[in-house]
């Protein structure tokens, strides 16, 4: 089992038994800053794979973030043919990105403040970054990649797409609109992890089903598109994209409102729950 978290903003290995804190228990060998650790990914791996660290029990609610404070976010629009349907737009031929800002991000087990009535979700397999990653093909682009994780591109519908210049970056990155966790699950924990259920409930009613066999542009070629531009940096975030059945599409369309609470779950990465209370001001149109 690989799965990393963390705890009061240090890495800590998760196993069956609990946690265990990588830079006390490598004798600050290793990191235990989340990004610096993602920076000696390959070596923190090694000492996971034979540590015999006593592992000591944790509230699984005081998580946070994975990655709290990455230095670049990657978010993609359109990238299952089920959601490009129903906003009624054609499938991209390159992944349209957009970033959500790093203050944006939010623990597995939180709470939002909504700023309007218009807040919408999104599901999405988030990808986590292990190696510098600039001009790196498909072929080679999991090898790039520390883990997933299940995240929400929370999204304020009328900022997003406000006339006369969407603003999509701004709509998606209000505090806590970028909940991830519950925790990075290295690749090859999955059988396929290019084909995982993905899926959110909202007050226990199922909103999304899919499989991310649907993306249109999957992870590799994600990797490849975006890093023949940007070079990607060790815990960098790629928010991949969320399939049909967002509110706002709906009729009526339906926002999140106070009191809600959304769970976001990914086979064989676990499930973040996300309540939402009313901001103590409200944006005015
Ligand atoms: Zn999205």
């Amino acid at each position: 089992m690989m799965r990393f978290g963390n705890l009061d903003s240090r890495v800590v290995l998760l196993t069956p038994d609990g946690a265990v804190d990588v830079g006390t228990a490598s004798r600050g060998r290793l990191p235990s800053d989340p990004v610096a650790a993602l920076e000696n990914w390959d070596e923190v791996l090694a000492w996971a794979s034979d540590s015999d660290s006593q592992a000591s029990t944790y509230d699984e609610l005081l998580l946070g973030p994975p990655v709290p404070l990455p230095r670049q976010v990657f978010a993609i629009g359109l990238n299952y043919e089920s959601h490009a349907v129903e906003t009624g737009t054609p499938a991209p031929t390159f992944p349209p990105t957009f970033t959500k800002f790093p203050t944006s991000l939010g623990p597995p087990f939180g709470s939002v403040y909504l700023p309007s009535d218009r807040v919408d979700w999104e599901v999405e397999l988030v990808v986590v970054i292990g190696k510098p990653t600039h001009g790196v093909g498909a072929a080679e682009a999991w090898q790039h990649v520390a883990g997933l994780t299940v995240g929400q591109d929370l999204s304020e519908r009328f900022i997003q797409m406000r006339p006369p210049v969407p603003q999509f970056s701004l709509g998606k990155s209000f505090p806590g609109f970028a909940p991830t966790g519950p925790h990075i699950v290295t690749i090859d924990e999955l059988d396929d992890p290019d084909d995982l259920a993905i899926s959110c409930t909202l007050n226990g009613e199922e909103v999304q089903a899919g499989r991310t066999s649907d993306l249109i542009f999957g992870v590799p070629a994600l990797i490849e598109r975006l890093s023949t531009i940007v070079a990607l940096l060790p815990g960098d975030l790629i928010f991949t994209g969320t399939p049909a059945g967002v509110g706002a599409l709906r009729s009526p369309p339906r926002f999140l409102a106070p009191g809600d609470e959304l769970v976001s779950t990914i086979e064989g990465l676990g499930s973040i729950v996300t309540r939402f209370a009313a901001a103590p001001q409200m944006l005015r149109g």
